[in-house]
């Protein structure tokens, strides 16, 4: 309270070095910088007339800061998604202290990231077909992390509406929501007016995602910069000294970073998602990943039966029986088997 009185009478001096006090979000960490997006829209964001050239995007800012050597003190390392208090040093070349984390809702390790509210996992029914196996790891990585999982399908105007169908039913069946999408064709749509025709699953979509940080993860050519691009309303400009240094190193760098897509609503992009590796975990905790088994489970003969290689198992038989989709159930036993050999070696 009295620092924003102090705050307030001390911006209306002449020619003072004014220390302003601001929250915002990390959106990169990069060679011992953290770029904080402060949304003019949030009450703790500095009220001031910013040159368009150094707003990455209307009513944001972006500032270069150094984290304090408390950080390093306290061993407490600043995450991308990270809430943060920030003491601008220099509003016009828009460089600032970060002074504090705020309380986390919860810390992911891949990707590393802070605060994170879902996650998307996006692949495309076309071009590139979807990849089963690679999109089941993702699935297992989130729920490991206890995040919320969306599934889109991307480029629905390619597939068969049948294969679409499939894949909708198989993870619906699963537990999870599934939206068919078409970015490229809401994309087209975007750039010939403003009377967009609403499709009710990108509405939908808009919705879950706004105000949102949501971790976006699937192969590349899938269409997520399409999906990007249409869910900004306003043309990032790119030509700020800021930006510059933000996209510096973009192809080096594979850690997590925010796209601010405006209101409070970013996305967490994650490279290095082509290929994944099993999260460290016990072989006997994959069938938890696997809600779809649960229902079976207790028609099998054995206690903690691992549904691989046990007699008179209740999950195999829903497979037999059509109940569990077989490309769910054979995905399942090669990443039972993965764990296996990983423990394997760990003892060997
Ligand atoms: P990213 O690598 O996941 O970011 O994928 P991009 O957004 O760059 O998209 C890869 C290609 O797919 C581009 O040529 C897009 O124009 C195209 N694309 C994206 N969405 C759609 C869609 O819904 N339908 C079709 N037909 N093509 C799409
Ligand atoms: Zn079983």
């Amino acid at each position: 309270m009295r620092n924003k009185r102090a705050q307030n009478l001390s911006s209306g001096g002449f020619g003072q070095q004014k220390k302003t006090d601001a929250k915002g979000t990390i959106i990169k960490g990069i060679s011992g910088f953290y770029y904080v997006a402060v949304e003019a829209a949030s009450d703790a964001a500095p009220r001031v007339d910013l040159p368009a050239n150094l707003a990455p995007r209307e009513g944001m800012r972006i500032y270069q800061c150094r984290a304090r050597g408390i950080f390093r003190k306290e061993k407490k390392k600043p995450l991308v998604g990270d809430r943060v208090r920030i003491e601008i040093l220099d509003e016009e070349a828009a460089e600032a202290n970060l002074t504090d984390i705020l309380p986390r809702k919860n810390e992911l390790i891949r990707p590393a990231a802070a605060n994170v509210d879902q996650a998307v996992v996006f692949f495309a029914l076309k071009e590139p077909e979807p990849d089963a196996v690679l999109l089941d790891r993702f699935l297992i990585l989130m729920h490991r992390q206890e995040v919320p999982v969306l599934i889109c399908l991307n480029k629905k105007d390619l597939a068969d509406s049948g294969v679409s169908q499939h894949w909708k039913m198989i993870y619906e069946g699963c537990g999870y929501q599934v939206l068919l999408i078409s970015a490229g064709i809401w994309e087209k749509e975007k750039r010939s007016g403003p009377d967009t025709k609403k499709d009710p699953e990108m509405e939908e979509l808009r919705g879950i995602l706004e105000g949102k940080t949501t971790v976006i993860a699937g192969p590349s050519g899938v269409g997520k910069s399409t999906l990007t691009n249409v869910l900004q309303d306003t043309v990032i400009m790119e030509t700020g000294e800021i930006s510059r240094k933000l996209h510096k190193g973009k192809n080096t760098t594979r850690h997590a970073e925010l796209v601010p897509l405006g209101n409070g609503t970013y996305f967490c992009d994650t490279p290095g998602f082509a290929s994944l590796d099993l999260p460290d975990m016990e072989k006997e905790e994959l069938q938890t990943c696997f809600p779809e088994f649960g229902p079976f489970e207790r028609r099998c003969r054995f206690q903690g039966c691992s549904h691989v290689t046990e007699p008179d198992c209740g999950v195999r038989e829903a497979v037999q029986e059509g109940k569990i989709a077989p490309e769910r159930y054979e995905n399942y036993c090669r990443f039972y088997h993965e764990l296996q050999d990983r423990e394997k070696h760990k003892y060997s």
